[in-house]
């Protein structure tokens, strides 16, 4: 009886199909609540990090920087899909841990921001996330060299740079987008603690505990790259800095943080105030 197996294998598929139409309106009941306003020096050093990062070239039309949010550790804040050295005030958008966005208003979201709410939900020390093409560390994350601390600017990568494989993770060829929470879950687990992982054929992730020195972190792995690269083709072997001198070494940042910062933001922004 092909006849009666056909309809009902077409009612099925209706019913299916009706089902995934009642979740989707079922979500969008849900959407997430608003924490509240984010403070506005949190939302200024926000957008002064895109526009450093893209006058830094550790981002450039691609990539992009996310803070937690100060009033609830399960929002954070991300622009909605833009260059990043275009990004305003105006373009931040507010997001759950599961990268849905609380009020879009028609905006359009990252692909990857998955990569955010995943590590976020994975590392609760974590204030300040960048994904990046940063394009020094590309070499890195394809071959069997290793990123090492070359010098006391990186001296936070004296914990290991762990490279995620997205085909391991997805088990298949795939467009190299983290594109879902599965996959940003994956990555955030490839992470580890660690402050950066590089992302084979990809980019790299770097976190922090502030925005300030996630991009301190984003601008010196790039500038570590770039110099190990001319270190290892010098020929010979290379020091790098020992685990007790990276400890020692990465400890000076926190208290000079705003040295580079205020420069970089003059930079990237001349006077003006985001
Ligand atoms: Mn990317």
């Amino acid at each position: 009886m092909p006849c009666v197996t056909r309809r009902n294998f077409v009612t099925g598929g209706a019913a299916v199909f009706a089902a995934f139409g009642s979740a989707r309106r079922v979500l969008a009941q849900t959407a997430p609540t608003t924490a509240g306003p984010a403070a506005p020096a949190l939302i200024e050093d926000l957008v002064a990090a895109n526009r450093i990062l893209a006058d830094q070239g550790v981002l450039d039309g691609y990539g992009h920087v996310s803070v937690r949010h100060d009033r609830d550790p399960n929002r954070y804040l991300l622009s909605r899909s833009l260059g990043p050295a275009l990004v305003t005030a105006a373009d931040i958008m507010e997001w759950d841990l599961d990268s849905v966005p609380v009020d879009p208003r028609g905006r359009t979201g990252f692909i990857e921001r998955f990569i955010h709410g995943e590590i976020y939900k994975a590392r609760p020390d974590v204030l300040a996330v960048v994904h990046n093409h940063s394009p020094s560390v590309i070499p890195f994350g394809v071959t069997t060299a290793p990123l090492l601390p070359l010098y006391h600017m990186s001296a936070f990568l004296g914990g290991g740079v762990p490279v995620f494989d997205i085909k391991k993770a997805a088990g298949e060829s795939t467009d190299m987008l983290v594109r879902n929470s599965a996959l940003g879950r994956a990555l955030a687990q490839t992470l580890g603690a660690r402050p950066v992982a590089l992302m084979r054929g990809h980019g790299a992730v770097v976190v922090a505990p502030s925005v300030r020195i996630a991009v301190f972190r984003s601008v010196y792995t790039e500038m570590n790259a770039r110099l190990q690269a001319q270190a290892m083709a010098l020929g010979g072997p290379v020091t790098y800095l020992d685990p007790e001198e990276a400890r020692k070494a990465s400890s000076n940042v926190g208290g000079t943080i705003d040295r580079p910062w205020e420069l970089w933001r003059q930079r990237a922004l001349g006077g003006a105030r985001p």
